[in-house]
């Protein structure tokens, strides 16, 4: 399966000198890993965020303990890069009784190797937390063998693997797993202020939520959403997911242009309301016996999130997929701070590419899609930032957007051409 997918470009790409593959396929013992540290977190019982973080044996505390100690053997194996970093905090809303409660979210951070990019970071995240029938019930049983021991299963096999990679990235990589997002997204909006308490700005992040099983389902790609912009076309989450079609091929990933399976939520929402880059991996068919469910036999029929249902290869890919995006972004040179459409009611069309200095970028790509289309082309290649003008050519009838180009031959996602902001209304007499 995997020997193949090497052989398998989209049709998009041909076109494009190629880009290093930074994530090599999986090999086959990740999936035995998977399986381990999945066994580890249902052993915990529950992880509901209102059960135990102090007793061992069961309880959301069990949970971080497995994620913390297996994240400090994979710095003691990668060389101390990888910082293992436990924020402790208080937080509360409805579904903490609206008092204050004590929850924990995990990050293993790798420093980004380049003064310039350092201070981006690009998070991957899981939940710690599992949920039974009624989400306010610490005590019965909640194994979360997918929802979402897989997503965090996720962030920890990242973090191994790219923690490990010779010469590091150009910025900083975050991998999370956070309390409290049964309970309304309360560690996911706690890590979004820490790192800004830490000074990072958000590159981009991935929420790896029930990422777990493909339940028989004959389309075995992850599902991708991703949200839409202002014009409801496009969103910088959405050029993040793009970015991910490019370099996986249509063949491994299905991009939903949604903000979250119909109705529901999750823990990228805080950053892609903040206006950052934000997307959510979920796998492709789920079965809602097993998801928010009591463990128990109802008319033959088991309910409850179970190990038993879970398929490790496919976390091993979802893994593989996360980090083919997160390690290319982190390699490329930062997106342009702007890229400003003009030349309305004239013959041609005019692009304005604004940019900080980086001497590692090589220079631009203008790309285009016809309105009605999902997929970006590469129109042409610009050396600098300034002004581009696209003889004949309306600004009227295609979307444009400018990506930055890396030395190393690493992009970063498309930055969509808009207006130049209207110049300030002249006073009424
Ligand atoms: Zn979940």
């Amino acid at each position: 399966m995997s020997s193949l997918r090497a052989f398998v470009f989209p049709a998009l790409l041909t076109a494009l000198p190629a880009a290093p593959v930074l994530a090599a396929p999986p090999p086959s013992n990740l999936a035995e890993e998977a399986r381990a540290v999945d066994t580890e977190l249902v052993g915990c019982g529950t992880r509901s965020s209102l059960s135990s973080w102090t007793d061992p044996k069961r309880g959301i505390g069990c949970g971080r303990d497995v994620v913390v100690r297996r994240l400090n053997e994979i710095a003691a194996r990668t060389g101390g890069r990888l910082q293992v970093i436990v924020d402790k905090y208080e937080t509360s809303n409805q579904r903490t009784g609206n008092v204050p409660v004590h929850m924990e979210n995990v990050y293993a951070v790798l420093a980004g190797t380049d003064p310039l990019r350092r201070k981006t970071a690009y998070v991957m995240s899981g939940h710690l937390d599992s949920r039974a029938s009624d989400v306010m019930d610490a005590k019965s049983d909640a194994p979360g063998a997918d929802d979402d021991a897989s997503g965090v299963i996720v962030s920890i096999l990242s973090a191994q693997a790219m923690a490990a990679k010779p010469g590091g990235y150009r910025a900083t990589l975050v991998f999370a797993a956070v309390a409290g997002e049964e309970q309304g997204l309360l560690g996911s909006r706690r890590m979004k202020e820490w790192l800004a308490q830490q000074g990072y700005q958000v590159g981009g992040m991935i929420t790896d939520d029930i990422v777990g099983a493909t339940n028989g389902s004959k389309d075995r790609r992850p599902r991708v959403f991703s949200e839409g912009g202002p014009d409801g076309v496009d969103s910088p989450g959405r050029q993040m997911a793009r970015r991910l079609d490019e370099l996986a091929g249509p063949q491994r990933v299905r991009l939903v242009f949604r903000r979250d399976r119909f109705g529901r939520g999750g823990d990228h929402m805080p950053f892609a309301e903040a206006g950052l880059p934000a997307l959510r991996v979920t796998e492709p068919l789920e079965v809602y016996d097993h998801q928010h469910q009591d463990v128990r036999m109802e008319k033959g029929v088991q309910y409850g999130d179970l190990i038993q249902y879970m398929d490790f290869p496919f976390v091993t890919e979802v893994a593989a997929l996360d980090q083919l995006l997160l390690g290319e972004l982190a390699a490329a040179p930062a997106p342009p701070k702007a890229a400003v459409l003009s030349g309305a009611v004239t013959p041609s069309a005019k692009i304005t590419i604004e940019a900080e200095d980086d001497p590692e970028r090589q220079g631009f790509e203008l790309l285009q899609r016809e309105t009605t289309d999902a997929r970006w082309h590469v129109l042409r290649k610009v050396d600098r930032p300034g002004q581009v003008v696209l003889e004949n050519t309306s600004t009227d009838n295609e979307y444009f957007a400018v990506r930055s180009v890396g030395k190393n031959g690493h992009r970063s996602f498309a930055v969509p051409c808009v207006a130049a902001p209207a110049p300030p209304p002249t006073a009424a007499p």
